[in-house]
């Protein structure tokens, strides 16, 4: 039924794993998308078919039902699975710990379980940097310590590489990646497939682009008085197609046996820290226009700065990002205007 590898992508309906099956079928492999539509609506399952021009095969599935997920993988010769099915609203986290502890354990341990049983051998889990939390020494690198986490996101982050790394060690049936993704930003360059929050947008961009297309009416900058060079944070903000690709070459790794250890994390970032500020300023150069903002309070639990060492994943994975900030600051308005259209 199948030609090529076929890598299961649980959550590619969403942000991160629309992109990444885009760049799974560009790259040669057949996807089998598995979404329950929790968290996103339809919008960039179409977008991907469309800029592949093709049917992507998808199944609707909770990866929180066991029997489902069991099912799923005695079904479909899946070689590797991406897992993305996850919450990811820190905020949220903290007031409803409950459920993220659910869903994203629950479907991590479920994927870990029927992967093991049906002889998938290969798993790639998309964690993030801020297992680092606030660390001491920039840039960070796959060894510098994980600090507590300070939200039930972070901790589901922590937890499910800890699951993934002792399911591998135990029995030797399983091999896993952890990809730690700093700040993933942008849009296709078709502007097809973005970002789509939900709502009030948290993250930085996403409340850009909705000031500037006049969804919101001004955008906070949180915090002016940090020690940095201009007072804001600092983070590193890498393009979502160069992270889908560090993807492919993660999965490439895999089921063409290549990885050293049964377990192995990477940084996924660009290894340049840029502020809040500077971004801001860089969206209204690339875009020509204004933003309505005012720098505010600090936001509670932000950390002041981090950013990527990269040198791992540059040597052993054979991936750096390519995309400018500019590039990825005009698909990002891109994507925002493409949307208004649609309205
Ligand atoms: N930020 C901001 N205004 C916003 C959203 C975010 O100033 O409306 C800042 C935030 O304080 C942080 C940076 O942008 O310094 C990135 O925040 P985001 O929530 O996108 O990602 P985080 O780094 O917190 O995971």
């Amino acid at each position: 039924m199948f030609d090529k590898p076929l890598i299961l992508v649980a959550g590619g309906a969403g942000y991160i794993g629309s992109h990444v099956t885009v760049e799974l079928v560009e790259a040669g492999y057949e996807v089998l998308i598995g979404d329950n539509f929790s968290n996103c609506d339809r919008t960039c399952y179409e977008g991907v078919k469309q800029i592949l021009g093709r049917e992507v095969p998808l199944v609707e599935i909770d990866f929180c039902d066991r029997t489902a997920t069991d099912n799923l993988f005695a079904t479909y010769p899946i070689a590797a699975v991406i897992h993305f099915a996850a919450f990811k609203a820190v905020g949220e986290s903290v007031t409803e710990p409950l459920k993220y502890y659910r869903n994203n354990l629950l479907s991590l341990l479920n994927v870990v379980e029927s992967a093991e049983r049906h002889g998938c051998r290969n798993i790639l889990f998309s964690s993030s940097a801020t297992v680092y939390g606030e660390a001491e020494v920039q840039p960070v690198t796959e060894q510098s310590p994980r600090l507590p986490a300070t939200s039930a996101y972070g901790q589901t982050k922590q937890m499910s590489e800890d699951i993934l790394r002792d399911v591998v060690a135990s029995k030797g049936l399983v091999r896993g990646i952890a990809l730690r993704y700093f700040n993933p930003i942008g849009a296709h360059p078709s502007a097809l497939i973005g970002e789509l929050p939900r709502g009030v947008p948290n993250n930085l961009v996403p409340y850009i682009t909705q000031t500037a297309v006049g969804k919101r009416q001004m955008l906070s900058i949180f915090g002016g008085d940090y020690p940095t060079p201009d007072g804001t944070c600092l983070r590193d903000f890498i393009d979502v197609v160069d992270l889908a690709r560090a993807h492919v070459a993660a999965v490439t790794r895999m089921v063409e046996d290549k990885m050293e250890q049964p377990y192995e994390i990477f940084n996924v970032g660009t290894g340049k820290p840029v502020s809040v500020m500077q971004l801001v300023e860089a969206f209204e150069r690339v875009n020509g226009l204004k933003l309505n903002y005012k720098i505010v309070d600090r936001r509670p639990g932000d950390i002041v700065a981090i950013w990527a060492d990269t040198s791992l994943a540059e040597q052993k994975l054979g991936w750096k990002a390519t995309r400018t900030l500019d590039e990825t600051l005009a698909s990002a308005w891109a994507w925002e205007c493409h949307l208004a259209e649609q309205k």
